[in-house]
């Protein structure tokens, strides 16, 4: 049997919810072996982020290294990297690495509003980490703030989802979670056509770590082979059950499940 392995560079979250816990949890029930880079600690539970601890440069490059010469990769996502530092750090370990199948989930801000991303980094994540990018996954606020552009309709996403690969993104998934009404609409362009993948809304507080599963899902089916498209919709399933089954644990908004 070949085992396919998969590589978070994300940050870590105490609560178990979100970050590179969540990924790991997803990689497993995948299939996939899953490897982690640490870029940050986060003290946090389901009421929020308590402390942000960013790891040093060296200590991220040293990761990376650790795991590419010795396990491998067949594929990577990446959550938050906090700094303008990190971006670089981890576009020149991609390069040096020859890493291509790069899933970038933009974080920007926690569910409760603590930035995850410094505000002066965001030139380093869209020229040099989104270049080097196979999918990058933003959600509606991430996608405007990406693209510049304010998303209110159908139509908008598809403006800005060419803007954003105007960066040089081969694939652009905006997730249709913070949409209005009861249809969630995730558009996935692929520098020709667009394709959309519907979902229902579910009326829960329980969504802590949505963004971070949807990535790693689509990082393990892209590791076991399968298409872009086909890890769209493999990731849209697969949270729409863990929405639906989101935890109650804590006093505040509980992670999705990964039970399921
Ligand atoms: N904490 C870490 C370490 C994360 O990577 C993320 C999201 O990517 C979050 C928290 C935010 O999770 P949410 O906005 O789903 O609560």
């Amino acid at each position: 049997m070949t085992i396919r392995k998969a590589l978070t560079i994300a940050g870590s979250d105490s609560g178990g919810g979100a970050g590179i816990q969540a990924d790991l949890k997803t990689f497993q029930e995948l299939g996939v072996f899953g490897t982690s880079v640490l870029t940050a600690v986060t003290a946090q539970n389901t009421l929020g982020v308590h402390g942000v601890y960013p790891m040093s440069v060296e200590a991220i490059e040293k990761q990376i290294d650790a795991v590419a010469s010795d396990i491998g990769v067949d594929s990577l996502k990446t959550g938050m990297l906090f700094s303008a530092d990190i971006i670089e750090a981890v576009a020149m370990k991609i390069k040096e690495h020859h890493f291509t199948n790069v899933i970038v989930d933009p974080v920007m801000i926690a569910k409760g509003g603590a930035p995850l991303l410094q505000e002066e980094a965001m030139e380093a994540l869209k020229t040099k980490l989104l270049p080097l990018a196979l999918v990058v996954t933003p959600n509606i606020p991430e996608a405007e703030v990406i693209s510049k552009r304010t998303i209110k309709s159908e139509e908008d996403k598809k403006e800005a989802a060419k803007v954003i690969a105007a960066l040089g993104v081969k694939n652009v998934l905006i997730k249709g979670g913070h949409d209005e009404g009861a249809v969630t609409y995730d558009l996935l362009y692929d520098g020709e056509e667009f394709h959309t993948f519907t979902g229902k809304r579910i009326d829960t507080k329980h969504t802590h770590g949505t963004g971070c599963t949807f990535s790693a899902v689509m990082t393990a089916a892209i590791a076991k082979g399968a298409s872009v498209r086909t890890a769209a919709e493999m990731a849209k399933q697969f949270i729409q059950a863990a929405i639906e089954d989101g935890i109650n644990i804590g006093s505040g908004h509980g992670p999705t499940n990964h039970w399921a």
